[in-house]
């Protein structure tokens, strides 16, 4: 399938649906067709295929609640990592599958992706947000506390170079942790700059997407790789009031 096919698609069924967001596994789809590193991801609807999708992807690995209705899927403990066996494969789509149902029963709930575990290392958030002024603008920070409590973030408007996307991670404070202070390990800082830059071209080419969430991104060590363990991708409402049915 061509990119432009894949990710054109995505975009036009959700719209066609009348969402505005996408799942996460549509977001890693996208994802892909712009070869940005994300995890491997199956989509199942049955214990017997969240086993067949963890053997193809191999232990461990991560069950999720799928469903365009419910964004933070831990809140609402719709996530489970570190699955090492087929008993907690079972478990784990079970329980996502209950906790969903409990807490949201209207949801359209799609099934569960099951994922590649991916070792965590150093945890990095990059996306896109709409400025008032600017319109879509990229963002990087560090994950976790430092983005939520420190705001330590840099902004740029897309498109933008490798070399730029290099000074956004530069830029923060934080940027000694990526760095390597104290005797720590370098992270991958290149594949780092090269999805921001991605991300960059991927909201210039395609004006529908209002907002990607790529939180966390998990930065392995210089030279080991970077992942989007979490993705969303959401979109402008382009509603107008001529209803069309
Ligand atoms: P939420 O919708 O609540 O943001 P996430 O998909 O971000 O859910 O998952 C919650 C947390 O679980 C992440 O912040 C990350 O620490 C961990 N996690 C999620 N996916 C993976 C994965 N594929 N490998 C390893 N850890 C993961
Ligand atoms: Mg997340």
């Amino acid at each position: 399938m061509s990119k432009e096919k894949s990710i054109q698609d995505i975009l036009e069924s959700a719209t066609e649906e009348g969402r505005t967001n996408l799942t996460e596994f549509e977001s890693k789809q996208i994802l892909r067709a712009c070869e940005i590193p994300t995890t491997k991801t199956e989509l199942v609807n049955s214990k017997l295929e969240a086993i067949r999708a963890a053997r193809t992807i191999k232990y461990p690995v991560v069950a999720k609640i799928t469903s365009p209705d419910i964004l933070h899927k831990s809140d609402i403990d719709g996530v489970r990592v570190g699955l090492a066996s087929e008993i907690e494969v079972r478990h784990a789509f079970d329980d996502v599958m209950a906790s969903a149902k409990a807490q949201f029963p209207d949801a359209d709930i799609w099934g569960v992706t099951i994922q590649e575990f991916i070792p965590q290392e150093k945890e990095v958030i990059i996306g896109v947000t709409q400025d008032p002024s600017f319109g879509p603008t990229i963002i990087f920070g560090l994950g976790g506390i430092w983005v939520e409590t420190l705001e330590d973030v840099s902004f740029r408007l897309p498109p933008i170079s490798i070399e730029e996307a290099e000074k956004m991670i530069e830029e923060i404070n934080g940027y000694p942790i990526l760095a390597g202070a104290r005797g720590g390990k370098p992270a991958d800082i290149e594949t780092l700059a090269d999805i921001i830059q991605k991300i960059g071209d991927l909201v210039m080419e395609y004006e529908q997407i209002s907002e990607i969430d790529l939180n966390p991104v998990f930065a392995q060590k210089e030279g080991e790789g970077a992942t989007a363990v979490d993705a969303r991708i959401m979109l402008k409402d382009t509603k107008d009031d001529s209803e069309e049915d």
